[in-house]
This record gives structure tokens, C-alpha cells and sequence, in this order.
């Protein structure tokens, strides 16, 4: 039988001793991985001296995991460098924060070169393979220059900006291009797929309209979108539980008043320093709320070896003590701010305690704290959801309260409005965001992407031995307070 092959940055094995697996990618790909013969390939997290790097292959679960160390120099130069300092900010349409150097960029192509080596020596011409996030945007033209004929898709992760931004990045032109050698590439949104194909129009001479299929030699590559969700009705059982557990039940009665809540990786995308100034001009402009409301922002570190990341955590330290010392008192403070990571089972307790959930990046591919939240909500008595209108979720999500992230009084004056919500019109938004999540479910995501890279309805049946020579496919989709213990995952560690 044809295997599935899937390509990501991190890979992290499951180790039943430690009990420690991959996060956000391994629930999203969990009914794939499940469902089909599955080899998964990347980054084994192990960082060695130059000529001390290792592959493995390790089979459990029923999954084979291949696994490569990068030397220092690669590390350095492909992740810290040119996939962190270069296409995380451009991406995320921050120019002004990217750092090119022609180094890094070729540590990362060598380094996308190593991982088409490896694949190279266990692909059979039937396999599919599925490439996952900025990290590898070149590896299928590298896996072509091997004369693979493969079936190859791409998903991208985060956000994919327009054309003015992209053609910004030096040596773009080396780059965007490399995707054509896909047969399929993936969006969150529908305007990431419309940034991109723009691009090819601008850029690489194809159709000025919106193409959807397009002829690349003896090749049609397709562009599509797929909305990332979560496990709905697992994570609301989730938050069911947890909400009753003491720990969620200590903090929440050690908070004065309604809880808001907001959970973000310590990164520059997030807009955490904006989101404090909103609160800061929501409790200047209502004295009633002082001592009705408490803020807890959880923040894990990320990154804290680049230069910006660093400079922001002094940042936001410096204005969430600018806010407690300024408003509150010995008998309240309207802020908690932590930088310790926390379960996911911890966090759907929290979510459920929390009256209003605020989530203002200021730009992401999806942002799925937004989706657990509402998971998480009692449907006799939900919260609230505050949200960037520039997150990949606000395309489904049109019944939250939609925000400017860059306008702080505005998303201030939101802050009220859903605090003082009535319960009516929370039970009728809650209700049409729950039905939002059911529709793009996470356990079906991958098996649509499949379903339309290879023509086969994935969902339903394992792919056959050999596929024939002409695929019919879609042109889209369906539109789709304790630090973590070891035996469960935190995602923000794999970005
Ligand atoms: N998360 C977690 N522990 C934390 C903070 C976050 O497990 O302390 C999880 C969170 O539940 C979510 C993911 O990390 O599943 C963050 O995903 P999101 O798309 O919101 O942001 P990203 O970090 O991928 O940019």
C-alpha cells in the first residue's frame, strides 16, 4: 500500500516513558496518522557539533519517524535565521523585523537539500507526500531535481501576505517561485490563497484572475483552502472536566471579579504590548470595572535567543507592572501576567472559567486559542470571545467580537461590551461559533487535504497500491496555574 509521508521542522516521537509527543501538528494529523501507513520525517530537536549529526528511524505507534539532527551551523542559519529572523516576519507582514543575510539563506536551502537527501533514499515512486510550513518551502523542487514524480502537497501554517510584501524579501524570486513544483498548496484563508496566486500573476506571468488549477509543465498545481480546527467536541468534554478540577477552581476563586483571559506565545505577532494598552485605556474610562475584573495573560518564551524576543518580553514586563502599580491595590490586581507554559487540559479549565476571552494578534494563520475558547464555553452561560480581525480565525468566526488590534480604544471599548454582555446574545453567538468549530472539526482536516492531493476520498479509504495516471480532484477543498507536567505536550515549544 502507498504510504503517507509527512514532512514537518519538528518531529517529537512519542516516548511512552516520558510521555512527551508532538502538540499542535500531531493532533491536527492524529485521524491521518491513524488511518493511513505513515512516515513522518523532520528535525529530531537535537542540535550537534558539525560531523556528530545523526538519522534515525524509530517505528512505534504504528508510525515510522525519521529523524535528522541539524549541525550548529544549521540551526543557526536555517532556523534562527533565515526561517525565524527572515520568514516568520515577513509572513507575518513585518518587514521592518527581518534580518536577511545570503548565509542564512543558503543554510537553509542546504538544509531543505538534507531533508530531500533522506526522503530520497526511502520513497517509493506511489508514495504521497505532504510538506508542512515555511520552514520547507523548497523541498519540492529539490525532491523534482531528483526526478521524483510524486504526488507532493504543501501546507502553509501562517499567513501567506500580498505580493508588495513578499517581493520585499531579497532573493523572493528564488523562493515563492519553488511552490510551483507542488501539485497541491494550501491556505488557512481564503485571502492567503488569493495573496498567493496573486503573486504568481505579478510575479511568475500566470492568469491576472484568480486561477485555482495551474499548468506547471507536464503538471497541474492547485491552490486550496484549509482551515485548521481543533478536536470541538473532545476539547468542550476537555474544559468540562478540568473546569471542575481544584486547580482551576483555586484560581478562579483567588481572582476578584470576571476573569478575562488571554494565551499567547511570547512573540511580536501577537500584540501583546497593543493588547495592554487597551486594557489600560478600558480601566481609565471605567472606574466601575476596578476591582470587578481581572486580566490573566499567559505567555510562555519562545525564541528567546533572537534579539527582538527579548526586547519585547522587557517590553510587556515593563507594561504589566506599569498597569499594576498605576491601578491596583493591595486587595486587587487587575493583572496576572505569567510567562509559564501551561497543559492544554489546564488551559480548557481556564478558558471555561473565563468570562471574556481576548485574542489580538496582530497577525496569525489561524490562531487556534481562539477556537479552544469557545470549545471550552458553557453553552447555558458562555463567555465571550474578543477578536483580531487579522487572525486566519476571524474568517469563520464572525459572531465574536471582531477588533482592530491597532486601535486600543476601540478593542478597549469591546473589552466592556463583553463584559457587560447579556446572556441571550452571548447564548446566540456562543452557538453560532460552536457550529463554525463543528464544521471545520480537526479530525477530518488532513483527509480533505489528502482527499484533494490525491484524488482519493482519504476519509473513507486507504489509498490504493498504485494510482492512476489521471487524478480527478477537487480544485478546493470543503470550506472548510500549573506549569505542564511531562505527560502532556506544549505546543508553543515546536514553532
Ligand atoms: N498552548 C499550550 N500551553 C500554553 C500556551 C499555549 O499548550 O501555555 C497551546 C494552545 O492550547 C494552542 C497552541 O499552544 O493549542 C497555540 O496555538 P496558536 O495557533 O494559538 O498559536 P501559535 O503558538 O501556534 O502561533
Amino acid at each position: 500500500m502507498a504510504r503517507v509521508f509527512i514532512i514537518s521542522n519538528r518531529v517529537a516521537v512519542p516516548d511512552p516513558e516520558r510521555g512527551v509527543h508532538a502538540g499542535g501538528l500531531e493532533v491536527a494529523l492524529k485521524s491521518t496518522l491513524k488511518r493511513h501507513e505513515c512516515v513522518w520525517l523532520g528535525w529530531s530537536g537535537e542540535v550537534k557539533p558539525a560531523g556528530q549529526t545523526q538519522t534515525k528511524t524509530i517505528t512505534t505507534g504504528g508510525v515510522t519517524y525519521i529523524v535528522t539532527d541539524l549541525s550548529e551551523e544549521d540551526y543557526e542559519e536555517y532556523y534562527n535565521g533565515f526561517a525565524n529572523r527572515v520568514l516568520w516576519p515577513i509572513l507575518h507582514y513585518r518587514l521592518d523585523l527581518a534580518e536577511f543575510t545570503r548565509r542564512d539563506l543558503s543554510g537553509y536551502l542546504r538544509v531543505n537539500e538534507h531533508f530531500a537527501a533522506e526522503l530520497d533514499k526511502v520513497l517509493e515512486p506511489d508514495d504521497i507526500v505532504w510538506v508542512h510550513d515555511y520552514h520547507l518551502v523548497p523541498l519540492a523542487k529539490e525532491l523534482r531535481q531528483r526526478g521524483r514524480h510524486n504526488r507532493i502537497g504543501f501546507f502553509l501554517h501562517i499567513p501567506m501576505p500580498p505580493a508588495e510584501i513578499l517581493t520585499a524579501m531579497p532573493n523572493h524570486e528564488k523562493l515563492v517561485p519553488a511552490l510551483l513544483h507542488y501539485d497541491l498548496v494550501g491556505f488557512q484563508t481564503d485571502g492567503d490563497a488569493q495573496n498567493f496566486a496573486r503573486y504568481l500573476a505579478t510575479e511568475c506571468g500566470m492568469p491576472a484572475h484568480i486561477p485555482r488549477r495551474i499548468g506547471v509543465h507536464d503538471r497541474t498545481m492547485r491552490i486550496g483552502t484549509f482551515p485548521v480546527g481543533i478536536e470541538t467536541r473532545e476539547f468542550t468534554r476537555r474544559a468540562e472536566r478540568a473546569a471542575r478540577s481544584s486547580f482551576v477552581r483555586e484560581v478562579r476563586d483567588s481572582v476578584a471579579g470576571a476573569l478575562m483571559l488571554g494565551v499567547d506565545r511570547l512573540d511580536y505577532s501577537k500584540g501583546i504590548t497593543l493588547r495592554l494598552d487597551a486594557y489600560e485605556r478600558f480601566l481609565v474610562a471605567n472606574p466601575n470595572w476596578h476591582g470587578e475584573v481581572t486580566y490573566a495573560q499567559i505567555t510562555p518564551r519562545s525564541r528567546s535567543s533572537i534579539h527582538e524576543y527579548a526586547q519585547m518580553e522587557h517590553e510587556i514586563d515593563t507594561a504589566a507592572g506599569h498597569i499594576n502599580g498605576t491601578y491596583g491595590d493591595l486587595s486587587w490586581t487587575p493583572l496576572r501576567y505569567t510567562n509559564k507554559p501551561y497543559t492544554r487540559t489546564a488551559l480548557a479549565g481556564l478558558y471555561r472559567a473565563a468570562r471574556v476571552g481576548i485574542v489580538t494578534p496582530l497577525r496569525d494563520g489561524m490562531n487556534l486559542v481562539a477556537k479552544e475558547y469557545v470549545a471550552a464555553q458553557d453553552p447555558a452561560n458562555p463567555g465571550v470571545l474578543i477578536l483580531s480581525r487579522f487572525a486566519g480565525a476571524a474568517a469563520e468566526f464572525g459572531d465574536a467580537l471582531i477588533v482592530n488590534p491597532y486601535d486600543p480604544e476601540a478593542v478597549g471599548s469591546a473589552i466592556r461590551r463583553a463584559l457587560e454582555m447579556p446572556l441571550d446574545e452571548r447564548i446566540q453567538r456562543h452557538g453560532n461559533l460552536y457550529r463554525a468549530l463543528l464544521d471545520s472539526d480537526i479530525r477530518f482536516w488532513g483527509d480533505r487535504f489528502l482527499s484533494s492531493l490525491t484524488g482519493y476520498d482519504m476519509t473513507s479509504a486507504a489509498l490504493p497500491a498504485s494510482r492512476p495516471k489521471a487524478v480527478v480532484t477537487p480544485t478546493t477543498a470543503p470550506p472548510s496555574m500549573r506549569p505542564a507536567t511531562p505527560t502532556e505536550p506544549v505546543a508553543p515549544a515546536l514553532r
